[in-house]
């Protein structure tokens, strides 16, 4: 029942015009123990389903291991296959890190957009948030799958158990199209459940969310409480890869579940 706070089903989301009311029952799932600066998205999606995405942080570590809830939505959309975002409402102005990370959406420019926080809140698409955009178009072709969009990185391992088939299927479901260095995390929790996150890049490069920062979205959304209890970890990346996640991600672990283990294989 817990990830229904964070998937709300299509019967239950008329118009986007609910998602306001969503944005503010949200905003209590953040985990904002630096800033206590509560931020929290709530998108609509092709299939009539609104997904949920909050902000993330992180004490003892860099800034940039921050979730922002923009970036949780996205992967949240991401994780339960949904194809398109049409609109979203959002507690606070999108920083301009979040602007930049959703031109990875085809017909980015087009989102609708709703700040709660405005004296007179109104639907206005990312185009007038950030005009004269760099994105995806600018270093890839038009035909490169972008994000939300189906792929498959054809990433293999010999032999894989089921946490690392999970991390194996994350990668090669990762948007990397930047460095063609995919990634992918799997978690397993004290009960046995299992979470995947795929590394999604950004075409301006810092705004990327790492494979450990996506599984712990899953993990999240699913319902997921105390960090400490994900017993295990895994991380697949692309052997050779120039972008390497290995390290950054045993660092975020190591502060968040330090009992945790954790493993990487290198795919081919
Ligand atoms: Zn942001």
């Amino acid at each position: 029942m817990e990830q229904s706070r964070f998937v709300i089903p299509a019967s239950e989301v008329e118009s986007r015009e609910a998602l306001p009311s969503l944005v503010s029952s949200s905003e209590p799932l953040v985990r904002t123990p630096i800033s206590n600066f509560n931020v929290a998205a709530v998108g609509l999606g092709a299939s009539g389903r609104a997904f949920v995405g909050v902000n993330i942080e992180f004490p003892g570590l860099p800034f940039h291991h921050t979730i922002h809830a923009e970036q949780f939505l996205l992967t949240n959309m991401s994780l339960h296959a949904e194809t398109t975002l049409h609109s979203f409402a959002v507690s606070a102005a999108p920083c301009g890190h979040c602007r930049q990370f959703l031109q990875e959406l085809r017909h980015a420019p087009d989102v609708q957009i709703l700040i709660t926080s405005d004296p007179n809140p109104s639907f206005t698409p990312l185009s007038h948030l950030l005009s004269h955009h760099f994105g995806p178009h600018d270093l890839l072709p038009q035909s490169e799958p972008l994000l939300l969009e189906p792929r498959h990185n054809n990433l293999t391992l010999p032999n894989p158990n089921s946490l690392t088939l999970a991390a194996l299927e994350a990668a090669n479901a990762s948007h990397a199209p930047y460095s063609a260095c995919p990634s992918g995390v799997a978690l397993l929790d004290s009960k046995g459940a299992l979470y995947k996150g795929s590394y999604i890049e950004s075409a301006a490069y810092n705004p990327s969310l790492g494979p450990l920062q996506a599984a712990l979205v899953a993990f999240i959304s699913a319902g997921g409480g105390d960090y400490e209890d994900i017993a295990a970890a895994v991380l697949v990346e692309k052997e050779g890869a120039l972008i390497k996640q290995d390290h950054t991600a045993r660092l975020l672990l190591h502060s968040i579940a330090p009992l945790c283990r954790f493993e990487a294989f290198l795919a081919t």
